[in-house]
């Protein structure tokens, strides 16, 4: 039996593989890249990227649709991705694989399509206290619609849905029961057979969230025997954008359409209304993503010998990589695991005593380390363990123990140097510009957007930009602890923050503000320097993007997410509205 081997795994995939090897925390040298976020998307091999190009140079098309050559060798293989996703989880038919933008969209539809039109006031739907909000939120809308009402099957101290309790939260007037099969968060891998038992048990319905499971475990719809299974390509090898709704023949077909338009008819008439097509083009309306499925195929093609011919291999591989870092980080005093004990598969979920997760995440970052901080679209969860979030480890199996050291030595020599590695140097480079006449510089820097666009322009890169971000964070007087409250929290912000306005007799608006996150303090010295001692209407005028765009800063500034840099701005200009 052929072996698996990471080294030739790695050099499958080009954005990792191009990445020097030789990592060395001591050296100053430009580390590449420590893909660590392997559970948001995973990197993609060479030939699921190949494959969708060769549809975009070579046959071109629209499927289904045409009488002519290039859209048969589309059509052809578009529905080969079919059949090989049908056999890939087990499904019984190929009508039963649904094309869907990815895990989201496959539960938008069953609760749309399907629980919008059967539940009832006081039916019961069950999900997970650890899920994903994709697996909440349709819920919570649903519930809403119809009246159902929400149980949370909760977690037992490792971190797995407690199923000594299931028997007291799925009952007769359970309807649907919802939970992922591995917490994107907890890196567990649930009981779900047993909850899919228990489900049909009562008659509901089961939907199992797979998009954390796809990559790591052979899946068998049928032995599972859930009613739908969902997951997405881009966190198996392949491209975003495209994914699977499983749903078993009988319930895809006794539900409506979710969207109407093209493909998903048989006929249309203006007197006669539509007929609508057969399984699986009911739930396909418009022109499908095409290379993305041509690219789900090829990362099937890919992943299937890894899960079946060198199964053991590959999974011991990605065994030895999350015991090893697990182990590290458990070396590491300030580490604080969200359930203890190695996960089942490569997620590592931790906080760190006195060290704000975001801080710690975008200073890896400059060193070329990349995990994920924040909640992890588990809210719910977050909240049940009285965190405002926290940072996650997701490994692949093209990551290997070297990076792993390097990331222990990285985030070790960050915490010991207080979150600003490069403070030592700043420090020295500071002195030495007191010894010279430059000993206010610091402080002109810190208040005056002018010094700060000075400074600004001599940093080059991220690296530089986020250590003098981190340095003005540590100059903003903190804010007292009782205006730190409700009513001067900023939402909207991944870390917390507050602002508080005052406006003085010569109507010039005066800004004070906090963040938990040095990052976030520092942003706020930036975005105050432009703010401050201004009128409504100089506020209202001011360009904050191109200011943000001189500093180099709007690459990093996400309007959705990222540091909720623009919600602070958002509520400065709504104080500051003129009359
Ligand atoms: N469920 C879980 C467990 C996930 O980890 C994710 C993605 N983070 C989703 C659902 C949603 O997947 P997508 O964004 O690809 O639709």
């Amino acid at each position: 039996m052929k072996l698996f081997d990471p080294e030739q795994f790695r050099q499958k995939f080009p954005l990792i593989a191009s990445y020097d090897q030789t990592l060395s925390v001591q050296s100053d040298s430009k580390i590449g890249l420590i893909y660590f976020d392997n559970a948001a998307t995973t990197q993609k091999p060479q030939q699921v990227i190949d494959s969708q190009q060769e549809y975009y140079q070579g046959y071109n098309a629209n499927v289904h649709r045409a009488s002519h050559h290039l859209s048969n060798k589309a059509t052809y293989a578009f529905e080969k991705s079919r059949s090989l996703v049908q056999v890939f989880i087990g499904a019984q038919s190929v009508k039963e694989i649904i094309w869907t933008k990815g895990a989201t969209e496959s539960i938008n539809i069953v609760v749309q399509s399907l629980a919008r039109n059967t539940l009832k006031a006081g039916d019961e739907i069950v999900l997970c206290a650890s899920e994903h909000h994709a697996n909440i939120v349709p819920w919570q809308m649903v519930a809403e619609q119809t009246g159902a009402v929400i149980k949370i099957m909760p977690l037992n101290r490792q971190g797995y849905i407690d199923i000594t309790k299931i028997d007291t939260i799925i009952s007769d007037k359970t309807k649907f029961v919802s939970c992922a099969h591995i917490s994107n968060v907890l890196g567990r891998i649930n009981p779900i057979k047993q909850i899919i038992a228990k489900a049909k048990s009562v008659g509901a319905i089961s939907l199992i969230d797979g998009a954390q499971a796809v990559a790591h475990l052979p899946i068998d719809v049928q032995a599972l025997d859930c009613d739908f299974y969902v997951f997405s390509a881009h966190k198996m090898y392949g491209p975003t954008g495209i994914g699977v709704l499983y749903g078993k023949k009988s319930l895809l077909e006794s539900m409506p359409p979710y969207q109407g338009g093209g493909e998903m008819i048989k006929t249309v008439s203006f007197t006669q209304g539509s007929r609508y097509n057969s399984l699986p083009f009911k739930f396909e309306a418009g022109t499908p993503n095409i290379a993305g499925v041509i690219g789900l195929g090829e990362s099937i093609t890919f992943l299937t010998p890894l899960l079946n011919d060198v199964a053991k291999d590959y999974q011991d591989y990605e065994q030895k990589l999350v015991a090893y870092c697990y182990q590290a980080l458990s070396s590491i005093e300030e580490v604080q695991f969200i359930r203890e004990g190695c996960p089942d598969i490569a997620v590592i979920a931790f906080t760190l005593t006195d060290h704000h997760n975001h801080d710690v995440a975008t200073t890896l970052d400059t060193y070329g380390v990349a995990i994920r901080a924040g909640h992890h679209c588990a809210m719910p969860l977050m909240a049940q363990l009285k965190l405002d979030g926290c940072l996650r480890v997701s490994l692949a199996a093209y990551n290997t123990t070297a990076e792993i050291d390097y990331f222990i030595a990285t985030l070790r020599k960050i915490l010991q140097s207080d979150l600003s590695p490069h403070d030592d140097l700043r420090v020295v480079a500071g002195k030495e510009q007191d010894k010279t006449k430059a000993g206010d510089l610091t402080k002109v820097l810190a208040t005056e957007m002018a010094g700060i666009i000075a400074l600004f322009t001599k940093t080059k890169g991220w690296d530089s930009r986020h250590r003098e971000i981190m340095l003005l964070g540590k100059k903003l007087t903190r804010m007292d602890k009782a205006l730190r409250n409700e009513t001067t929290i900023i939402t909207g912000c991944e870390s917390l923050a507050w602002l508080k306005v005052e406006l003085t007799s010569q109507g010039l608006y005066l800004f004070t503000a906090d963040s938990d996150a040095k990052i976030i303090r520092g942003l706020l010295v930036i975005v105050l320097a432009a703010y401050n001692n201004k009128t409504a209407k100089q506020i209202a005028d001011f360009d904050i993007n191109s200011y943000f765009k001189q500093l180099g800063l709007m690459q990093h500034l996400s309007p959705s997410r990222g540091n909720g840099l623009l919600a602070i701005v958002d509520k400065i200009r709504l104080f500051a509205t003129p009359v």
